[in-house]
């Protein structure tokens, strides 16, 4: 628990960012990142093809379908979840050993991830960004021209899902300014700046 009277909570170990396709999780979060290079982000596992300007290994570990489901099988993976039709998959022990020493850590997954990490880990914290509006998340996914029209449909139609289950959450974050955002969010995981300068 965090200091009695101080209006300071414990610092949560762990925190889940999550919320739709295109509402700019990956460019927050990096801005998080830079505002503090002392947190652990979690590269996750992907069987879907590497995008241009993606490193592998940073961005995400690309690996194949049968490597991924002998991970799995070995229970390798924090959680995992099948979105879009490509899995995704949290590698378990690297978030493990950052928490053992003292690192706030940080996920970006979807819905079905953070649920599960709901369940695996009930003291992280659930962060779920999003849009200012809807036509705002239309807009951007439109615009990011690298998906084919089926694609954009599809991930729309889930981003209304994902946007549905913001009750789930511990948080809100209203991504409209990215460095206030990954302000917002990095004051949520270390529990900074929660004291006005008057008190
Ligand atoms: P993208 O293909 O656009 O990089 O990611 C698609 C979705 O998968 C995003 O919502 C992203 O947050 C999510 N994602 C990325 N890594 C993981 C992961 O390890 N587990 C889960 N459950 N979702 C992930």
């Amino acid at each position: 628990a965090g200091e009695p009277g101080t209006g300071v909570r414990a610092r949560p170990r762990l925190t889940v960012v999550s919320g739709p396709s295109g509402v700019g999780k990956s460019t927050v979060v990096a801005e998080l990142r830079r505002m503090d290079p002392t947190v652990f982000f979690s590269v996750s596992m992907t069987t879907r093809n590497q995008r241009p300007g993606e490193i592998d290994g940073a961005h995400y570990h690309f690996v194949d379908r049968a490597r991924f489901d002998e991970l799995a099988g070995r229970g390798e993976f924090l959680e995992w979840a099948e979105y879009a039709g490509n899995c995704y998959g949290t590698p378990r022990q690297p978030v493990l050993d950052a928490l053992a020493s003292g690192k706030p850590a940080i996920l970006e997954i979807e819905l079905q991830g953070a649920r599960q990490v709901r369940v695996a880990m009930p003291e992280a914290q659930l962060v779920m960004l999003v849009p200012p509006s809807w036509e705002t998340l239309v807009g951007r996914l439109t615009g990011r021209g690298t998906e084919d029209p089926e694609v954009v449909r599809h991930r729309l139609a889930v981003a209304e899902k994902e946007l549905d289950a913001q009750g789930e959450f511990d948080a809100l974050v209203v991504n409209t300014d990215v460095k206030q955002a990954a302000a917002e969010l990095l004051t949520l995981m270390t529990g900074t700046a929660v004291r006005k300068p008057w008190s």
